[in-house]
């Protein structure tokens, strides 16, 4: 754990995940404020409570949760912080969630079955091999994720431009979707810190396609969302994995960067005949593994009807593949 900003402390958390550990933050004072809190996962549990320990406090005096969003990676051990650090008990420490991540941790079981559906969904009008797509159905993968999370029926709603008292001033909700679709950053005015969550990090790309849950295109939507935080230049970045950002705004046109070149090499990829968006997305992204499936399904789809948008693309589906979404380039016009 390490102060980061006044009475703000870092804590690395472990994650089982490949994407590794997350940060939460401790709002160290009145009311004693923890914006993200990790996966429910014996070692983050240990990691925070020795945190809070270190600065002279524990579980039960938590007085509220602040989520950017409803990941278990960062909101998965918030019921049980909510009950003073026990499996079950009184839930009246308040857990923040912007309303359109509420679903996701208010009835985490069912979002989790939900969401591991629809990852199937994706999967198979991708055209992926059949033998993934039947690695993904096991049960067990579920089961796994449900492990990590629990429910919060007690969660409070967000809306954007809302306040929320904290140590270090009023925290601000500034709604950036994209990443999921209830995704918040926290802006501290006074300290000049800003909290992004998954919105923006260092370096590592957010991922704005898999979660977003539509309508409308995702990756236009997290543009845009970007955007938006760009009048927040100067402050330091606070985000939910890795370091911290210094400038924003150089980080910000990489990220913006980082897609326009994923739209060309997808655009070059095309040919006149059409192309399944799993081996379009092994042409983008080439031999990833079964856990980057479906995160690279759903941007290769994403960029795809972008260059739809744009003219560039048709997306068909052919006799050959009944019920999969193909990309070719559009000759017409
Ligand atoms: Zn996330």
């Amino acid at each position: 754990m390490r102060e980061v900003a006044d009475g703000v402390f870092l804590v690395t958390v472990p994650t089982p995940f490949p994407v590794g550990p997350v940060n939460c933050y401790i709002l160290d004072g009145h009311p004693l404020t923890l914006i993200d809190c990790g996966p429910r996962y014996p070692p983050a549990i240990n990691e925070l409570r020795a945190a809070l320990d270190e600065l002279g406090h524990d579980f039960l005096e938590v007085q509220q949760i602040l989520l950017t969003h409803g990941h278990i990676d960062h909101a998965g051990l918030a019921g049980f912080i909510a009950a003073g650090g026990r499996d079950a008990g009184p839930e009246n420490t308040p857990v923040y969630i912007h309303s359109e991540d509420l679903r996701r941790v208010a009835n985490h079981q069912r979002y989790i079955r939900g969401r591991m559906q629809a990852y199937i969904d994706i999967a198979v009008r991708s055209g992926a091999p059949e033998a993934i797509v039947a690695a993904m159905k096991q049960d067990s993968l579920a089961e796994y994720f449900a492990a990590l999370g629990e429910s919060v029926p007690h969660a409070v709603a967000l809306a954007d431009g809302n306040k929320v008292s904290s140590p270090i001033g009023p925290l601000k909700v500034v709604w950036t979707p994209g990443h999921t679709r209830g995704c918040v950053c926290y802006a501290a005015d006074e300290q000049h810190v800003l909290f992004t969550g998954d919105h923006v990090l260092l370096d590592i790309s957010s991922n704005p396609s898999l979660d977003f849950e539509g309508p409308g295109i995702s990756l236009l939507t997290y543009l845009d969302s970007l955007r938006r935080i760009l009048t927040y230049d100067g402050y330091l970045v606070l985000p939910g994995h890795r370091e911290p950002i210094q400038d924003l705004a150089k980080r910000v046109e990489e990220l913006r960067a980082d897609i326009e070149d994923k739209l060309d090499r997808l655009r070059d990829a095309l040919g006149p005949a059409p192309t399944t968006m799993y081996d379009l997305s092994r042409i983008l992204y080439g031999n990833y593994g079964l856990n980057q499936l479906v995160l690279a399904l759903a941007e290769t789809t994403d960029l795809a009807r972008v260059l739809e948008q744009q003219g560039v693309a048709r997306l068909v589906e052919t006799e050959e593949h009944p019920g999969v979404i193909c990309a070719m380039l559009n000759t017409k016009g």
